[in-house]
């Protein structure tokens, strides 16, 4: 039979509830995502965490490709002229870049930028290619990696250089990009929810927040378990902004010339960020059953006697023939151990199988997220392993829901806000006049910063928060990662 496992053998973390940002370093080292590199800020990730990112990129990209989006392949530096075509654009990252400025041992005339983002790539070659209205839409997408030169680094939430995904795309009309912005908005927020199993509050940044050289920027924004604000991903709005910079123009069905509208979106390694510090706990990582690079981890018991890993190899095999990401531990190592070392990597489901079982043609199944055991008889083992997967990812979702629900709070004056968010803390639920001051003053007075300005819209109260003033908008703030 299976033991308990050991704690003591795991709780070389430290717990949640008394340090959450060293819980969250020790995690990311002892599951084994990251490692740290002698560059600062750049980090390694290591087999077990870039299996995570694969996974969220396989989900991703189908997603993309089913909407008639096309992946497509960029330099990875920016001659400074062109970086500088777009004047918000330039002056935002213009403090995160990094320069090139030696190109076999001689010094360039130019100096290149290694890429922050690549929208100033993409409107010099869509300039190439577009010419009529015949050319468009044009919709692409690229996986890289991208530089920005940051003061603070934290595993997976802040990188020097990161792994993205980053869209972009051009239209022939304003309907159809801002169409766009919000379908990609979407597909972010429904995989967020329905894979990473992380509820999201879908909404507008202010224009203090938005992106540089945006028209609108907008965001799913997450609660994490310290109830912190993680932004986990972003679709923005050009208009035709970039376009005209760029000289972007083609003929439309009228004849007549035309700058076409943009759009660009992106989500990053930070996402696996979230995810650890959504469902994470005491015993270490909590992985979402949709992404977790093994779901069901086949352990024989007792393995030693007589049938026992044969017993456990024909599981281990039915699994993945059912197409369950599973794998067997028939190492050397104790039960106590391997338990411990699941429980840290956060595989949803362990598989156990000994003796006694066999005897009873059973397997004991344990799920990570709650502790629970359930004995399986063997004819009754695909099905049932997808429906605790199932139940785990559900679980989550409901579990990160009530989170969430629980610490967001209507506030009606700023003295409010500060209060919870010294005590509690959470999302702060207020209107808006829509003024930067009063933005700035939350910001000071209370700490927190305008998460967004959420799609569904309530009127909570008539006055602004901060001045009294009449409200434009309902709008959440909290402390963001
Ligand atoms: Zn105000």
């Amino acid at each position: 039979m299976a033991q308990n496992p050991n704690k003591k053998q795991v709780t070389e973390i430290t717990d949640m509830e008394v340090d959450f940002a060293q819980w969250y370093t020790d995690v990311c080292k002892k599951a084994e995502l990251i490692d740290y590199s002698s560059i600062k800020g750049m980090f390694i990730y290591r087999p077990y965490g870039y299996a995570i990112w694969e996974n969220i990129q396989k989900e991703l990209d189908k997603k993309f490709k089913e909407t008639g989006h096309e992946n497509v392949a960029m330099p990875m530096l920016i001659p400074e002229s062109l970086l500088q075509k777009e004047k918000d654009h330039v002056e935002g990252f213009a403090p995160e870049c990094a320069w090139v400025t030696y190109g076999g041992g001689e010094k360039l005339e130019e100096r290149y930028c290694i890429r922050p983002t690549s929208e100033t790539l993409f409107c010099e070659h869509f300039k190439n290619i577009i010419h009529s209205h015949r050319d468009l839409p044009k919709k692409y997408n690229q996986w890289c990696s991208v530089l920005r030169w940051e003061k603070t680094s934290r595993p997976f939430l802040r990188h020097r250089e990161f792994l993205w995904q980053e869209g972009h795309t051009m239209h022939a009309t304003e309907e159809e990009a801002r169409e766009e912005t919000q379908r990609m908005l979407n597909i972010y927020a429904d995989f967020m929810e329905n894979v990473l199993a992380m509820p999201v509050v879908k909404g507008r940044k202010t224009d203090k927040e938005k992106f540089n050289g945006a028209e609108e920027t907008y965001t799913v924004e997450c609660m994490m378990h310290d109830r912190k604000a993680l932004q986990a991903g972003t679709s923005h709005y050009f208009g035709d902004g970039f376009a005209k910079a760029f000289d972007i123009t083609f003929t439309g069905k009228d004849n007549q010339l035309h700058n076409p509208h943009q759009t660009s979106w992106g989500v990053s390694t930070r996402m696996i960020g979230g995810i650890i510090m959504t469902h994470g706990d005491n015993n270490g990582l909590v992985l979402p059953p949709r992404i977790a690079p093994v779901q069901a981890m086949v352990i024989p018991v007792a393995q030693h006697k007589e049938g026992v890993l044969e017993a456990a190899s024909k599981l281990l095999e039915r699994l993945q023939a059912a197409g369950i990401r599973a794998k067997m531990d028939d190492s050397d190592q104790s039960m106590g151990w391997k338990a411990a070392e699941y429980e840290m990597k956060g595989v949803p489901l362990r598989v156990e199988i000994g003796p006694k079982d066999m005897e009873k043609d059973q397997c004991c199944v344990c799920r990570r997220d709650s502790g629970e055991k359930v004995f399986v008889p063997l004819a009754q083992l695909e099905d049932t392993v997808k429906r605790l997967l199932d139940e785990v990812h559900q679980s989550l979702f409901e579990r990160a829901k009530k989170n969430l629900e629980e610490h967001t709070k209507v506030c009606m004056t700023l003295e409010e806000v500060k209060e919870f968010m010294e005590t509690e803390g959470g999302f702060a639920k207020t209107m808006w006049c829509g003024d930067l001051e009063c933005e700035l003053k939350m910001k000071e007075e209370a700490g927190v910063s305008s998460r967004c300005m959420p799609l569904v819209q309530e009127q909570v109260s008539d006055i602004c928060v901060c001045c009294g003033k009449p409200a434009k908008h309902m709008i959440y703030w909290g402390v963001a990662y």
